[in-house]
């Protein structure tokens, strides 16, 4: 690890060939300024804010000018894009500065994107326009504090510079950490040019990064194998249960480790519809909230063909192991959605009829065009409990519950033995009063680029942080959008 002004880093990259990145040529913007720093997430990697605050941090930062010892990279990844496979994606307009070891020992990765054209840029700018930067950095750090696994966000800089988009739009970046870069697609990008070596160094490299307990396993990569089927199935659960829609599951944006990753055209659904759709691009709505765990299931089966020349030396054998491991994700997926439907519901126990309930709530929310958090929010307010009529629900809407919350009640009293107090702080500690709202992310976006006002960000960054707790003063945050609010599509960029 080289000491630099502002803490420890390495580049672990450097240790695998050449052919897994490319150096760049730095191209420094007009006019970086920090928007906002992450000074908590700094500490937590053991960074001198102060001094990534400064002028030369900045630099930095914008990837204009690197401290000595400090050499980044752009890694080279392939990947299926809406089902059709590129051989050769990598990152077009990001930058890999190094990777920390942060205060709980755990290896995070410093990554720059927005911040200039490589070898990967094909026919791209190589930048990113300044809303979807904002967008980024509050939806990761909404679905951080949410418990979500995902990528974290440490800055968000203006350039000073204009991205040519469908119009002209003012530059920014991102600087995001995660436990580390590789996607499903770094392995397709391998085996594509059955390069067998780089794949094998790549796995091992993943291994002790995400996976150390499957290097003394009888087979490590089909153990491998099996925890990021896991850990995946675990995590598309969590989108689930939180109402997620991550908008562009190619599987270049699926990664490894398990976290969140690529915030491109996301956002959460506000009235509960299973077939959900935001971005623009997603014209098929292959990536529509409904089909996420099956889209999972896709790409971890592109990740097993990829793996297979690692998985045994007898390709039988090895599209045997490949099953098995993707089996595997159907029992995780469920199991931990419905731990999760029922921590939600404050149910204790087990019941063979929790499926049928869950499905039956569902459905009166899409029949009732509820709003996916406050249903569930009003459910753990305590009060619905005793009187469907509780004042949190319109007349309407109360008697179309009626039948569901009679079943519920019935469910509760079956198994339960918490108080109707303990079980309601219970449901309020997994249903979130505060989700980052579409419309008044796109709101927020507009005052930043519009009007050069990052109060909005500042303030929406605030309520997320906490999104278990009421706080006095900020109903307009948990407000579903009007109709004339309501905002159809996101875009990347
Ligand atoms: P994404 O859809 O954001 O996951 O990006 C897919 C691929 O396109 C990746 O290889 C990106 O690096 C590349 N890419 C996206 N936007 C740009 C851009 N403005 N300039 C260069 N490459 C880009
Ligand atoms: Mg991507
Ligand atoms: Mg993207």
């Amino acid at each position: 690890a080289t000491t630099l002004p502002w803490g420890d880093m390495r580049q672990s990259y450097d240790g695998l060939p050449e052919r897994f990145y490319a150096p760049p040529e730095l191209s420094p913007v007009a006019d970086a300024r920090l928007i906002h720093l992450n000074r908590p997430l700094a500490a937590e990697l053991g960074l001198d804010a102060d001094w990534l605050a400064g002028p030369d941090g900045v630099a930095m930062l914008s990837a204009s000018h690197m401290p000595q010892g400090v050499r980044p990279l752009a890694l080279a990844y392939a990947g299926h894009q809406f089902g059709h496979f590129v051989s050769r994606l990598g990152d077009g307009r990001a930058l890999l500065l190094g990777d920390v070891r942060d205060i709980h020992g755990r290896e995070r990765e410093i990554q720059i994107k927005g911040s200039g054209r490589t070898a990967f840029s094909r026919r791209g700018d190589g930048r990113a326009a300044l809303g979807p930067v904002l967008r980024e950095y509050l939806l990761s750090e909404s679905m951080a504090a949410l418990g979500v696994p995902t990528t974290r966000a440490l800055a968000a800089l203006r350039t000073g510079e204009t991205v040519m988009r469908e119009k002209p739009l003012p530059g920014g970046m991102i600087v995001r950490v995660a436990a580390s870069h590789i996607r499903v697609g770094t392995f397709q990008y391998f085996a594509a040019r059955q390069d067998v070596a780089g794949l094998r160094l790549l796995a091992d490299f993943a291994i002790a990064r995400h996976a150390p307990e499957a290097a003394g396993a009888t087979h490590p990569y089909v153990a491998f194998l099996q925890g990021v089927v896991a850990a995946q199935a675990g995590l598309v659960a969590h989108w689930m249960l939180i109402g997620f829609i991550h908008g562009v599951m190619n599987t270049d944006n699926m990664a490894i480790s398990g976290e969140t990753i690529d915030y491109g055209p996301c956002a959460f659904m506000d009235q509960y519809d299973p077939a959900t759709v935001f971005s623009f691009i997603d014209e098929h709505g292959r990536y529509a909230y409904t089909n996420q765990p099956s889209i999972a299931l896709w790409n971890l089966t592109r990740l097993a063909e990829a793996l297979l020349p690692l998985l045994s030396e007898d390709e039988d054998q090895a599209v045997e192991y490949a099953q098995q491991a993707l089996a595997g994700f159907h029992a995780r997926f469920h199991d931990a959605y419905f731990a999760g439907m029922r921590a939600k519901l404050g149910l204790e126990g087990e019941d063979t009829q929790d499926e049928t309930l869950f499905h039956a709530l569902l459905e009166t929310m899409q029949a009732t065009q509820a709003d996916f958090t406050n249903t569930f929010r009003a459910l753990s307010s305590g009060a619905v409990i005793d009187a469907a009529t509780s004042a949190d629900w319109p007349p309407a809407m109360a008697e179309a519950f009626a039948p569901w919350l009679a079943q519920w009640r019935q469910r509760i009293a079956l198994h339960g033995t918490a108080t109707a107090e303990e079980r309601a702080a219970r449901m309020r500690a997994v249903n979130p009063c505060y989700i980052p709202r579409n419309h008044l992310v796109e709101a927020m976006i507009t005052a930043a680029i519009e009007h050069d006002d990052y109060a909005p960000f500042e303030e929406m960054l605030a309520v997320l942080a906490k999104p278990y707790e009421t706080q006095p003063g900020r109903d307009h945050f948990a407000a579903p959008p009007t109709p004339q609010e309501r905002v159809q599509y996101t875009y990347c960029g």
